[in-house]
C-alpha cells in the first residue's frame, strides 16, 4: 500500500471541491469568496473575509458560523487535525 501521506497535494476529491467551493459568507458575488487551503489542506481560508473552515477527513465544514469561530485566528495558530463538529 502506497503512503501519501507526506504529500502536500489535496486528495483528487479535495482538489475538485476547491474548484467548486467558495465562503458561503462571500459566494454572493461570484468573483469572491474564493477559499486557499492551508496548513496541508486542513483548513480553508477565505480571501475575502479571512474567515477559516475546517476540513476534517478531507470534508470542509462550510458553515459561516463555523468560519467565523476561526476568523481572527492565525494561521499558523490553527489545530491540526482540525475539530470535528459536533
Ligand atoms: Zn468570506
Amino acid at each position: 500500500m502506497a503512503n501519501d501521506h507526506d504529500e502536500q497535494k489535496p486528495s483528487a476529491s479535495l482538489a475538485l471541491l476547491l474548484e467548486i467551493v467558495r465562503c458561503p459568507k462571500c459566494a454572493g458575488d461570484s468573483t469572491k469568496g474564493i477559499l486557499d487551503p492551508v496548513r496541508e489542506h486542513t483548513w480553508l481560508v477565505c480571501r475575502d473575509c479571512d474567515r477559516k473552515y475546517p476540513v476534517p477527513e478531507d470534508i470542509p465544514v462550510l458553515l459561516v458560523g463555523e468560519g467565523t469561530k476561526w476568523q481572527h485566528t492565525a494561521v499558523a495558530d490553527l489545530p491540526v487535525p482540525p475539530p470535528s463538529p459536533e
